[in-house]
C-alpha cells in the first residue's frame, strides 16, 4: 500500500514532461531516448516520459555497465549496444518504474540493492529475468576502470549509488534528488546517507554525482549533500516546519532544496 502511494506520487510529481538540456555532444536520438557522450567512455540516456529520467552507460576495457534502464525505451539493448561492444551489465539505482522501466526485459538478468526488492512486485512485477543483488562497498570491475557499489538509502531502502573514483564523479539516482528529493524512507537514515557520501566525496575528490533525473545542469554536488543535512537535521530538531505539498504530504524547501516527506519520517 505505501509503495502504491509513492507511485502514484511519483507519476503526479513527475507528469511534467521536460526537455534535458545537455551541452554534450549527441549521439543518438529517437522518440523514447537522446544519449549525450559524458566523455570518451561514459553516456547519459535521457528520456521525457518522467522528467527526464536518465540513464547511464559506463564503460570499461572488458566490459560496461548500465545504471537504469528509464521508464519505457523500445529495444534498449541494441541501442546501448550501438554505443559499446563490451557485453553489459544492468544495474539499478533504485527499483521505481522510471528506473526499472519495461526495457530491463531486454536484459537476462539485473542487479539492485536487495533492500529494494520489497518494491518489485508493485514496480516491476512482470520482469522474467534473473534478479541479484550488490553489496554495499563491492568493486564493479570493468577492466581498467572499476565503480564502487554505495548504499544510499532515504529516497528507497535499497537506494544505490555508484562512484568512479578516478574520474571524480558518480551515478547517484534519486538518492539526492535532482533537486527534488522525495524521501520514502526517514531523516535520521537521510541525514546518515548524507553524511556517509559526503565522507567519500571529501576523501576521493568526487566534484559531481550525475542524477536520476539531469537536466543538464543539475549535477548533485558536495554542496547539496551537505544542504540535505542542514535541512533534515531543521526538521529533526523542529527549527523547520513541513508545508503541506500538493498532494497532501510534507514538503520543506531551502538553499534551492526540496524535500518531500510524510509526518513519520521524522525520526
Ligand atoms: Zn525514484
Amino acid at each position: 500500500m505505501k509503495e502504491l502511494v509513492l507511485l502514484v506520487i511519483l507519476v503526479i510529481f513527475f507528469q511534467v514532461k521536460s526537455l534535458a538540456q545537455i551541452e554534450e555532444k549527441e549521439v543518438f536520438r529517437n522518440e523514447d531516448v537522446v544519449f549525450h557522450q559524458i566523455d570518451e567512455h561514459t553516456w547519459v540516456g535521457v528520456g521525457h516520459v518522467m522528467y527526464n529520467e536518465s540513464l547511464y552507460l559506463v564503460e570499461g576495457n572488458d566490459k560496461a555497465v548500465l545504471i537504469d534502464a528509464g521508464t519505457k525505451i523500445a529495444d534498449l539493448d541494441k541501442i546501448v549496444a550501438s554505443l559499446t561492444k563490451k557485453p553489459i551489465m544492468l544495474v539499478a539505482t533504485h527499483v521505481h518504474p522510471d528506473h526499472t522501466g519495461s526495457a530491463i526485459d531486454y536484459f537476462p538478468e539485473i542487479f539492485i540493492n536487495q533492500a529494494d526488492t520489497v518494491m518489485i512486485p508493485l514496480m516491476m512485477p512482470d520482469y522474467k529475468g534473473v534478479v541479484k543483488y550488490l553489496k554495499d562497498g563491492e568493486i564493479l570491475d570493468l577492466g581498467k576502470r572499476k565503480l564502487e557499489v554505495v548504499f544510499t538509502p532515504g529516497h528507497t531502502p535499497g537506494s544505490v549509488t555508484f562512484i568512479d573514483k578516478d574520474a571524480g564523479y558518480g551515478f547517484s539516482g534519486d538518492s539526492f534528488g535532482s533537486g527534488t528529493l522525495l524521501l520514502a524512507l526517514d531523516f535520521s537514515t537521510l541525514v546518515s546517507t548524507c553524511q556517509k557520501i559526503g565522507a567519500m566525496m571529501d576523501k576521493f575528490g568526487i566534484i559531481s554525482l550525475y542524477p536520476g533525473h539531469y537536466d543538464g545542469k543539475n549535477l548533485e554536488t558536495r554542496k547539496r549533500v551537505n544542504d540535505i543535512i542542514i535541512l533534515s537535521k531543521d526538521v529533526l530538531s523542529g527549527k523547520v516546519k513541513g508545508e503541506k505539498s500538493q498532494w497532501g504530504d510534507l514538503v520543506v524547501s531551502a538553499y534551492g532544496v526540496n524535500i518531500n516527506y510524510s509526518e513519520k519520517a521524522i525520526k
